[in-house]
């Protein structure tokens, strides 16, 4: 896909438009001299150089990929406009797109029924969803594995509810035995599941935690803002995701997995009852329809329309279907199983353990806890900053624990150790993955990289 084309498209239709409102008067306070504009926008990309390349495959560091085409087309379409999601005064054309999409989210899941919404991020849906967990279970806490994402915590901590560790296995699953416990406590209201763990992309058994919290009583939501895409690749095991469809709420991230720019989370209810938790008037907004307003349903006020645009359009294109939008995290995924056994087969790297999605964590073979810190270390700086051939990786602390019961032969010398974490998910990871794979054995083996 030509982007130039598109955005030129875009542009023409754009102009089509605002020529049915008739001659525009032009203010001389917003002029800019083209001589200028230049100039600042060649200062831009320079400095916007000082950046690392997210787009190639070299780069295996990071949940870090730049959007797809279309959704780029999508959100300049919209923000010429720049319609405001909060309520339908502000954009009705992208509310309605917001909904659409929800709703392929949410069909995505196995949910019929539902209430739901973009939202700016992950961090501001999990909010919701701990909102709505509150509400509905006042004076009870909050229950998510320790290797779960530190937003949970923070934001307990925000809207003042009891949060509570629960520990996890040793492929970083939220433990069956320790939720038991603690749920026996009496105190939980609702227990998070992670469906992708930030670090290690670890996949909580959705399916075998949610008839425990039912026993006790208990709502689940799951965090799947990072691997809830994954729904869609089918070689992975279906009982976790299949059971999502009977959790109560969900969180998803277009902005990670999705193809989108930063500002697209997504938070989905099963019970659109809760719905009533939102429930405020507003002086200034909420006039041009009697229809529920998207800002009536969510904490965000202003909130960008363009984004539901963007992702609109790239949904248009790249469904999210097995085969549409299910094919680019496959490839990822078949990356990942790949380079873990060619890791495997390694004499200079070993796995920390085996990728569950497309995250592969690794170290550089060594005899102690200390060692491997320190070639992780070396590794991802000698990889970024070499002149030929670089390679961008990043890093991943683990503690003492979780590292020994992995690897109980290596000297458990240290409190913590480093090791190298790349996340492939980008599809292209797929066809260099022989060569990642020698920078970061000749990184490993050399001394000075
Ligand atoms: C990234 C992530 C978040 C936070 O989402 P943001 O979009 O970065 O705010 C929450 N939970 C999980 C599992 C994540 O991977």
């Amino acid at each position: 896909m030509d982007l130039r084309r598109a955005l030129n498209h875009v542009l023409d239709n754009h102009r089509k438009w605002v020529e049915q409102f008739g001659d525009l008067p032009d203010h001389p306070s917003l002029h800019v001299s083209e001589a200028q504009l230049e100039a600042a926008l060649d200062t831009l990309s320079a400095r916007l150089t000082n950046n690392y390349p997210f787009f190639h495959p070299r780069y295996a560091g990071q949940m870090l990929k730049p959007p797809h085409p279309a959704a780029i087309a999508g959100y300049v379409a919209a923000m010429l406009i720049n319609p405001n999601n909060h309520a339908l005064d502000g954009g009705p054309a992208t509310a309605k797109m917001e909904r659409e999409v929800v709703k392929q989210l949410a069909t995505m899941f196995g949910y019929g029924e539902h209430l739901g919404h973009l939202t700016s991020s992950g961090t501001i849906a999990n909010l919701e969803a701990l909102y709505v967990a509150r509400e509905l279970h006042p004076g009870k806490g909050v229950a998510f594995s320790v290797d779960s994402h530190y937003t949970h915590g923070r934001m307990c901590g925000v809207l003042g509810i009891e949060g509570t560790k629960v520990k996890v296995d040793s492929a970083g699953r939220m433990d069956l035995d320790d939720l038991r416990k603690v749920l026996a406590t009496g105190k939980i209201g609702t227990v998070v599941v992670t469906a992708g763990t930030t670090g290690l992309g670890a996949i909580d058994p959705v399916h075998e935690i949610l008839p425990i919290a039912r026993e006790y009583g208990t709502r689940v939501h799951v965090d799947a803002a990072y691997g809830g895409f994954f729904i869609l690749v089918d070689d992975l095991d279906p009982r976790p995701w299949q059971a999502i469809k009977d959790c109560d709420s969900i969180v998803v991230d277009p902005h990670k997995h999705g193809l989108q720019p930063y500002g697209c989370g997504a938070v989905l209810f099963r019970d659109p009852g809760v719905g009533r938790f939102y429930a405020h008037d507003s002086p200034y907004t909420y006039f041009t329809s009697d229809d529920l307003h998207l800002g009536e349903i969510s904490l965000e006020c202003s909130r960008s329309g363009a984004s539901a645009a963007a992702l609109w359009l790239t949904f248009q294109l790249i469904p999210p279907t097995v085969d549409g939008l299910g094919a680019v995290l496959a490839a990822g995924r078949r990356a990942a199983v790949r380079w873990a056994d060619t890791i495997d087969a390694s004499a200079e790297l070993t796995l920390y353990q085996r990728p569950e999605l497309d995250i592969v964590s690794y170290f550089g073979t060594a005899g102690t806890m200390s060692e491997i810190d320190a070639t992780s270390q070396r590794v991802l700086h000698a990889g970024m900053s070499a002149e030929v051939e670089p390679v961008f990786l990043s890093v991943l602390s683990v503690g003492r624990e979780d590292f020994t019961r992995r690897h109980p032969a290596v000297g458990a010398d240290a409190d913590r150790a480093r090791v190298l974490r790349s996340v492939l998910m980008k599809p292209e990871s797929e066809l260099y993955l022989d060569t990642l794979h020698g920078r970061v054995i000749d990184l490993v083996a050399s001394p000075n990289g």
